[in-house]
């Protein structure tokens, strides 16, 4: 699916490219990745139960499972965030979420599609289980452009939701487009660049690509915010309705057992360690004390709950 118009991408070789798509870690951006799960039986992919937000429901898709070494983290050493998490590797999910309004059906985020493994690319079956056809989608809010957010748009060399608008925020499409952002990144991530870019090529050709600003309505109720740090142009999303709130946060963070009481560790795949700590520290404070829900892709599944504060740091109120 990643081969179509291979051809046109500058300067590195199909068998590189093909080599790189083969690999978890170039997508996710993370090296040492260890798949905890590669000799584990998965169950049936079920959607999670929706929860009610207002006049909307949303209901968390798992795209499949994920864990997380400690050796991933930055921040302090191993010994003491062991400490802190009391469990290694932290526990995580692939986790994206359908948002249901009427007749409309939304999509935030989009999981890793065929790419990786048979254990991930578990959405479809999920959104068939919440009794919802692909071509159903309207709209898709994507949280950045990595792999295992931007990898199901893709299916067999096409756009998997045929009907869908893919917003993406301008930053993170002029990112991830950006010649200089391909020679600065790291080697191992260069395959994903590639990636991605192909994405981008297949979404352009049917003109499914709607550009936003931070602060921009992608939807009415649904406001696009800026968290930039995990990756330029990472964005959240919050849903509010009839007083409730929920909001979509994307990579904020990858593990909730380390990130919740020590907010300003970092992980591996932020594009900009100092800017990721920031944006969480600041968001973190905001959320606890404004009692806002959070969604997230890397928590473990549901991937729903509260930030409550909790010492000096912050406690993760699982919501199920
Ligand atoms: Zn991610």
């Amino acid at each position: 699916m990643w081969n179509r118009s291979f051809d046109s991408v500058k300067g590195i070789s199909r068998r590189t490219f093909l080599a790189a798509a083969a690999s978890t870690a170039v997508l996710t951006g993370i090296p040492g990745f260890v798949d905890a799960f590669a000799s584990t039986q998965m169950p049936q992919p079920t959607a999670g139960k929706a929860v009610p937000v207002g006049d909307f429901s949303v209901v968390p898709l798992f795209d499949g499972p994920q864990s997380f070494d400690l050796n991933l983290f930055y921040g302090a050493d191993e010994q003491t965030m062991l400490k802190i998490a009391g469990v290694q590797p932290i526990p995580s999910a692939f986790n994206a979420f359908l948002i249901k309004h009427g007749q409309e059906r939304f999509l935030v985020d989009t999981g890793n599609g065929t790419l990786v493994s048979a254990r991930t690319g578990q959405l479809p079956l999920c959104l068939q289980d919440a009794q919802t056809a692909p071509a159903d989608i309207s709209k898709i809010f994507i949280t950045h452009l990595h792999g295992d957010h931007a990898g199901g748009l893709i299916k067999d060399g096409k756009p998997a939701f045929s009907n869908a608008k893919v917003y993406v925020a301008k930053a993170e499409y002029d990112y991830w487009q950006s010649d200089e952002a391909v020679s600065q990144a790291p080697e191992r991530i260069r395959g994903l660049f590639l990636l991605i870019q192909n994405v981008l090529r297949i979404l352009e050709q049917d003109k499914l690509i709607v550009f936003f600003t931070p602060g921009d309505l992608v939807a009415p109720d649904i406001i696009s915010v800026d968290l930039a740090g995990h990756t330029p142009g990472h964005t959240g999303f919050m849903l509010t309705s009839k007083g409730k709130k929920l909001f979509f946060v994307g990579d904020l963070l990858h593990g909730a057992a380390l990130q919740m009481p020590r907010p300003d560790i970092t992980f591996v795949a932020d594009t900009s360690q100092p800017k990721a700590k920031e944006i969480r520290l600041r968001m973190f404070k905001w959320l606890a004390e404004d009692k806002i829900p959070i969604a997230g892709a890397h928590l473990p599944f549901p991937g729903i709950g509260l930030v409550q504060s909790e010492g000096d740091g912050y406690k993760l109120k699982e919501c199920t």
